[in-house]
């Protein structure tokens, strides 16, 4: 898995803490595997947010094509 250095911290929603806090951000490039046989594997950016009290991710796919 690649790693960034460009991970920022925002504030965001957790839905666990229910209330606003840190999240580090980051962008993974995510393998999925498709029965597609065109496509075998598709490699989608991901947004990938983790609050920083709880560690709850929230994994957001940016390409919804
Ligand atoms: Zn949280």
């Amino acid at each position: 898995m690649a790693v960034t250095d460009t991970d920022t911290h925002m504030s965001e929603t957790c839905s666990t803490c229910e209330r606003t806090t840190p999240h580090d951000v980051s962008v993974q490039i995510l393998t999925e595997s498709t029965k597609s046989k065109n496509a075998a594997f598709s490699r989608e950016p991901y947004r990938v947010s983790e609050c920083r009290v709880c560690g709850t991710t929230t994994e957001t796919r940016m390409n919804n094509a």
